[in-house]
């Protein structure tokens, strides 16, 4: 099975991916985890990669790209993969389905689409509270401290960090949208996406993305 997982900040996309991924037995491929690999290990795509991120430029596609073919060939994905992170855009989609039926023969079988609420999203990631002493991360609704704006663990002050505050989610969260909506439509009209509602705990959005998942292991 070959797995596209896409969703926005916020729709915890990463933790379902490795629940999936591990459920179906096939690598969770992440491009975090490729760009780690090859700037650890000093392959010619890491030093590459490495000037740009040094620089503070964003790596440009042609090297995510380098990397996502290289680890798709390796053996364990034969079988199938997850992917978590690309493809980002419409042209690095159309990359990937040129890699894998020219090079691996191979196609995605389905695209799985997180979605959200975006009210929701704004509500769970702008209640957190970090303690500026041990770095514990609270919520002020759903994990509210014993009194408010101090950590139980340590008597550290609390504090909401930028990337909490609601005008920079909402901001992602828009940025996501116009990025991500053309891939969305790409899959769409390729009839591979499939949606399901990533609303609620951890357990019952993996159980809803591996029932609508179902039809498409063999
Ligand atoms: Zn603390």
């Amino acid at each position: 099975m070959r797995i596209v997982l896409v969703g926005p900040p916020g729709a915890g996309k990463g933790t379902q991916a490795h629940f999936i991924a591990s459920h179906l037995a096939i690598p969770r491929i992440s491009t975090g985890d490729i760009f780690r690999y090859n700037v650890a290990n000093n392959t010619e795509l890491g030093v590459k990669a490495k000037e740009y991120m040094d620089r503070g430029d964003l790596v440009p596609d042609e090297v995510t790209v380098a990397m996502v073919r290289d680890r798709l060939a390796e053996a364990d994905a034969k079988a199938g993969f997850l992917l978590d992170g690309f493809p980002r855009n419409v042209p690095q989609a159309d990359i990937l389905k040129k890699i894998l039926a020219d090079e691996l023969d191979q196609k995605l079988t389905v695209v799985l689409e997180l979605v959200v609420d975006e009210d929701e999203v704004v509500r769970r990631l702008s209640g957190r509270r970090t303690c500026r002493r041990c770095q514990r991360v609270w919520h002020v609704l759903y994990e509210p401290p014993s009194q408010p704006g101090i950590c139980d663990d340590c008597g550290g002050e609390l504090f909401q960090r930028d990337d909490d505050k609601e005008v920079v989610i909402r901001h992602r969260l828009e940025v996501y949208s116009s990025q991500t909506s053309p891939l969305i439509e790409f899959y769409a009209d390729e009839g591979i996406l499939v949606g399901i509602d990533a609303t609620g705990p951890v357990e019952e959005v993996t159980d809803r993305a591996l029932s609508a998942l179902q039809p498409y292991v063999g």
